[in-house]
């Protein structure tokens, strides 16, 4: 089915309303879902929704949790999501450190304990719209581990991503948000609910044995989802690991920690003022000469052209603002019956969907 952004995003917000959280709350984490799909991570979009709702009901998300710091040393930050949904307490924790980072010129946040913080470059364009660089280092715990190591066949971590974000005066920030795993684990997921192959190269089956089949990730025996950029990805990985699990969140994927089926993220973040420097003009002008040269590269065999980080994201945006979102008929059918076990009726939902 498609349906348009303003539709789902009504839907969704009384999806979280009804499920006790405040109209603010439950339409900030609403506009962040929506716009995953918008930005075609269809995996970090309101296929969620289940998941959450699961996760309201047996008390691992508190949707009236925000962040709270717990350690002030100036530049250096310590903030609790306090299990929230991570799109408030994340965005919360990014405006803390933004507005730091104007009296200091780098903030170093360490960012605990954010129920699925969802998309991670929501964070980073806030901090590059407001003409700032940020760095993120995430983990993911709570539950078990999806992503062998590189040469492993055993799952050890998670998706861990990454996002590295570059403001420009005049033009939308380079974003580049990204797993660590070969692909987001939502991609798979999807991919299993459309009963699509996986891309090759991205699983291993549970003998170690390459695979497109993604229900290698959900039905027994297990295989695993393998790291990006083989010991290059997976090395990046490690270090979302040891420092958003590490340092920021006091929690990694080692088996000692809690693993209940819930999703937890951990972020260590850097936010810089790009002006600390020689002023702002010269980086500035290195950008956009930097990027016009990198647009410039004649395409290779099989593409189109190239591009920069962030820009899928926002041909995606432009496509779907005009066609509407694609969502799955097995992925719909489970934000239909999250809606329900949320408490809205059948007569709500057609309502608001039909
Ligand atoms: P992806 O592979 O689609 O894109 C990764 C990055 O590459 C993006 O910055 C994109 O702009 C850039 N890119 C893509 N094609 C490009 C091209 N042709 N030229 C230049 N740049 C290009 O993303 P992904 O790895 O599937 O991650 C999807 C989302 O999942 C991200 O938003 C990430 O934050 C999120 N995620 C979240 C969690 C979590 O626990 N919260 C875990 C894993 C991933």
């Amino acid at each position: 089915m498609l349906i348009e952004q303003q539709q789902l995003t009504d839907f969704v917000t009384e999806i979280f309303t009804t499920a006790g959280s405040t109209e603010v709350v439950a339409r900030e984490v609403a506009d962040h879902l929506v716009w995953a799909n918008m930005k075609g991570h269809d995996s970090h979009g309101v296929g969620m929704i289940p998941t959450y709702v699961h996760n309201i009901g047996v008390g691992h998300l508190k949707q009236d949790a925000h962040a709270e710091i717990v350690k002030d040393n100036g530049a250096v930050l310590l903030i609790d999501g306090q299990f929230g949904f991570g799109q408030v307490v994340g965005r919360e924790a990014t405006d803390i450190a933004l507005e730091r980072a104007k009296n200091t010129g780098i903030v170093c946040a360490g960012v605990r304990n954010c129920h699925h913080l969802g998309r991670i470059g929501t964070y980073g364009e806030v901090c590059g719209s407001a003409g700032f660089v940020s760095v993120h280092f995430v983990n993911v715990v709570g539950h078990e581990p999806q992503v062998s190591p590189w040469g492993g066949r055993d799952r050890r971590m998670s998706t861990n991503p990454f996002c590295c974000v570059v403001p420009r005066p005049d033009a939308m920030p380079i974003v580049l948000d990204m797993a660590t795993s070969a692909v987001a684990l939502g991609k798979v997921r999807v991919a299993h609910m459309k009963g699509e192959a996986v891309a090759e190269g991205c699983l291993v089956d549970h003998e170690g044995l390459p695979t497109t089949d993604a229900s290698v990730m959900y039905e027994v025996p297990f295989g695993a989802l393998g790291p990006f950029g083989k010991h290059k990805g997976y090395g990046l990985a490690v270090m979302c690991e040891l420092l958003g699990g590490g340092l920021a969140g006091e929690w990694t994927a080692q088996p000692g920690r809690e693993r209940n089926n819930n999703v937890v993220n951990n972020m260590l973040m850097f936010v810089l003022d790009p002006n600390v420097f020689d002023g702002i003009d010269a980086f500035n002008e290195e950008v956009r000469e930097m990027v016009a040269y990198l647009h410039s590269t004649t395409p290779a065999s099989g593409f189109d052209k190239v591009r920069i980080p962030g820009e899928p994201e926002r041909e995606s945006v432009v496509e779907r603002l005009d066609a509407g979102i694609p969502i799955d008929n097995n992925s719909w059918a489970g934000i239909v019956a999250a809606a329900g076990h949320a408490g809205m009726s059948e007569q709500r939902i057609t309502e608001m969907t039909g």
